[in-house]
């Protein structure tokens, strides 16, 4: 997938200062595990397994889950790359999933873990074929090249954007919160030109030794530079933009088939038994996706004759009801959205969107308690915003303002809307205990020697009942001389104002003035 913004070098110093500070990263040096090269690794390979394991969950949930209506065609996945992790040069706990989604593209996260979509299965023509992608992705684990590039400190970057692409329900995409950000980033990225030449050296070795025609690794990836002319988007947004096509990765294909030998496995006809059901519902497929879209520019009689068109195609799916849920919930109608959410729910237990939604809508019906169970169960499968956003509001209704505040904060986290009324809640509760955090107080002195107490609103609030001492200080010792009753600043201060009080004391030099401090006790949120 593409990446769209580059760090400055001072932000990628201070993220990578921030990963060694968080124990994420041990400096050391090793040998590359695919390359046998020498290199400096500061991720070592149990974070690497860490990673992976804690991140593939949740990426695979914000790109649309996994597609479970076709056991035998996952386990046929697999099987595939068990036999090129046999042969590969690194042991790692490899796993493969396909994702519930058309856009064609696969990936490889630290640690092993690869994920194919389910819309790059629709062009693939051979097991051969199949094993070239995995055999590339695998050297991508492999090598470390993800790892590498958290050394580089260039991940950790614009999560938000890269996730969504790809993903048809978007409209989750900048909404993810806590580590499922990093999973994003893992998968998302670029990988340089160095490493996707590595991919696809080693993807054909690893092919040859499991016994494949690696000649299925050129055809494909001239498969891959006709479609790339031809500029079928879906291609572009997924598999081309991170592993761009081009001639000259033809032509090092060829050469690496010369040294190699061509000859072995190429799986044509099991290939096309495998993937004979799910190309019999791609169909369905389509007709969701323009459905999606028809529903995102506003055309609800389209989608409506879209979605039934796939539901005919697919009575399984349960992205299908999902929709027919969403636009019930369009439509107003929240017990009829309830009703469908729940039969989606019922086809596939375990995809986050359905539970997110059913949460938000009982949550505004007033049906808190069961609104609470809907929310954690979908942050368990995902964490985001809206979930943790209205997981804060119940506690706080319950007066648990500590717990309130730890969901408001993960919420704040996404920048969104919904990260913003996050912000605000959390310092609505915060603010009257930590004034500190969110005003800024200060002496000053007029010609005359007057003294002042100079209050600055930083929050986004407007803020009322300012409480502060007045404390004199021996600027020498440093101990307190004296400390004032509380006083209170009487007006009221908008979000972002400065406000002042005469503290009917006088000085005789600057150098006096310095010896008072202000110090904040309370504020109130003005209501
Ligand atoms: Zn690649």
């Amino acid at each position: 997938m593409l990446k769209r913004h580059l760090l400055k070098p001072a932000t990628k110093q201070a993220l990578l200062g921030l990963a060694i500070a968080l124990g994420l990263l041990i400096p050391g040096c090793g040998t590359n595990p695919v390359t046998k090269k020498r290199e400096l690794q500061l991720v070592s390979e149990s974070q690497e397994i860490a990673i992976g394991k804690k991140n593939y969950g949740p990426t695979r949930q914000a790109q649309g889950g996994d597609y479970s209506l076709d056991p035998e065609l996952t386990a046929y996945v697999q099987s595939v790359g068990n036999k090129l992790a046999a042969v590969s040069d690194r042991k790692l706990p490899y796993e493969f999933s396909i994702i519930n989604d058309s856009t064609p593209n696969a990936w490889a996260m630290p640690g092993g873990k690869i994920a194919f979509n389910r819309g790059l299965l629709y062009e693939l023509n051979s097991e051969a074929e199949l094993a070239a992608v995995m055999g590339h992705e695998m050297v991508h684990a492999a090598a470390r090249h993800g790892a590498k590039d958290m050394e580089r400190g260039i991940l950790f970057q614009g999560a938000m954007i890269a996730v969504g692409i790809g993903a048809q329900n978007s409209d989750y995409a900048n909404l993810i919160v806590g580590g499922a950000q990093v999973g994003a980033q893992l998968v998302s990225s670029k990988y340089g030109r160095d490493a996707e030449s590595e991919s696809d050296l080693y993807g054909m070795r690893y092919m040859k030794k499991a016994g494949y025609d690696p000649a299925a690794a050129v055809t494909l990836q001239e498969t891959f530079v006709r479609l790339s002319a031809e500029h079928k988007s879906n291609f572009i947004d997924g598999l081309f933009a991170s592993h761009p096509p081009s001639a000259e990765r033809v032509s090092a294909n060829k050469s690496t088939l010369m040294q190699l030998g061509a000859g072995g496995d190429m799986g044509k006809d099991v290939y096309a038994q495998k993937v004979s059901k799910l190309k019999s519902t791609q169909a369905a497929y389509k007709a969701y996706d323009e459905a999606v879209k028809a529903l995102a520019s506003k055309d609800l009689e389209k989608a409506k004759q879209l979605i039934n068109q796939a539901i005919a195609g697919e009575p399984r799916e349960a992205k299908f009801q999902e929709f027919l849920a969403d636009m019930a919930l369009l439509q107003k109608k929240p017990e009829a959205a309830l009703a469908l959410y729940a039969k989606a729910i019922n086809m596939q237990p375990d995809y986050f969107k359905p539970h997110v939604q059913s949460g938000i809508v009982l949550f505004s019906l007033g049906r808190k308690a069961e609104a609470e169970a809907y929310l954690k169960r979908a942050n368990e499968l995902l964490p985001t915003a809206p979930a943790y956003n209205l997981l804060g509001q119940l506690a706080e209704g319950r007066g648990d303002t500590a717990l309130a505040m730890q969901h408001y904060q993960i919420a704040a986290d996404s920048k969104s809307e919904i990260g913003q009324q996050a912000g605000a809640r959390l310092a609505k509760l915060d603010l009257p205990r930590n004034p500190a955090k969110y005003l800024q107080a200060r002496i000053e002195v007029d010609r005359a020697g007057n003294l002042y107490a100079v209050l600055q609103n930083n929050s986004a609030l407007s803020i009322q009942q300012v409480q502060f001492k007045v404390i004199k200080y021996d600027l020498k010792t440093g101990r307190v001389i004296s400390r004032s009753a509380p006083l209170i600043l009487r007006t009221a201060l908008a979000a972002g104002a400065k406000g002042q009080m005469a503290l009917g004391q006088k000085v005789a030099s600057l150098q006096e003035a310095k010896s008072y401090q202000l110090v904040l006790e309370a504020a109130e949120i003005q209501p």
